[in-house]
Parts: C-alpha cells; structure tokens; sequence
C-alpha cells in the first residue's frame, strides 16, 4: 500500500509541498479550504495516505476513513455549522464528477443545499 504519490495533487498539499490554507492537521489527516469554494465553507478534508477514491477504500482503511468524518465533523463545529447542518460529499470517478484522484470528502455549509444535487 502506497503511503504517497509524488505526482498527486493532494498528496502534496498534505506533505506541505503545495500551499493550501489548512484548517487541520495531523498524522492522519489533512484538511483545508478548496480553492474555488462553492458554500462560504468549503473545506476539503483528506486522508494522509493516498487513497485514490472511496472506492479504493478497504477495511485496512477503516481507521484512516472514520478520522477523515470524525474531523469533518469538528470542523463543521469550529465553522459554526453543527447548529444548521451542512453537507458532506464524496465524488467518485467521472461521473460522480472526481477531478483529483485522491480521496477527499467536501465539507459544505453556511448556506441551504438543494437536492438533487446536478
Ligand atoms: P472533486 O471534483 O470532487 O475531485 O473535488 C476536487 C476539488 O479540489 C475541487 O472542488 C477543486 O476546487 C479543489 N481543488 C483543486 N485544486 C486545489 C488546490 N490547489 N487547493 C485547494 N483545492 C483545490
Ligand atoms: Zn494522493
């Protein structure tokens, strides 16, 4: 198992190699604001290793994936979204609309999400 993946995008914010803005770190798990913000929060919150998609996920990964939503879920309080919800989505392949190959859950709030979703 591949622990990092020196031309993933994601993989290289998390070694620091790429600025992003971190809200989250730890031995585990990265997290930090996407780059073209869809919410007035929109955080992208990745697991440490490289994982390519959710559906690359084994149990091996069954640590790693429950701190990924664990700190999710302390980043929606720190934002003050616990109180009106917020939104977590995972996308995967094309048509689940992933555009980096690294898994990454969007955390998004401080607006009301629609359904369905395009
Ligand atoms: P997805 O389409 O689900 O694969 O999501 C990829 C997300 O990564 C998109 O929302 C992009 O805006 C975001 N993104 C791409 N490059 C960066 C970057 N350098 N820093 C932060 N977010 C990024
Ligand atoms: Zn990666």
């Amino acid at each position: 198992m591949s622990d990092s993946d020196p031309n993933c995008l994601f993989c290289r914010i998390a070694a620091g190699e790429i600025p992003a803005t971190l809200v989250h770190r730890d031995d585990d798990v990265v997290a930090f604001r996407d780059i073209n913000p869809q919410a007035p929060t929109h955080v992208l919150v990745i697991p440490v290793q490289h994982v390519a998609s959710a559906h690359e996920l084994t149990p091996a990964h069954d640590q790693s994936w429950a701190r990924v939503l664990h700190v999710a879920q302390q980043i929606a309080e720190a934002e003050g979204l616990d109180r009106d919800g917020y939104r977590l989505v995972v996308n995967i392949g094309r048509n689940g609309g992933q555009t980096v190959d690294h898994l990454h859950v969007h955390l998004l709030g401080g607006r009301q999400m629609t359904w369905p979703p395009g």
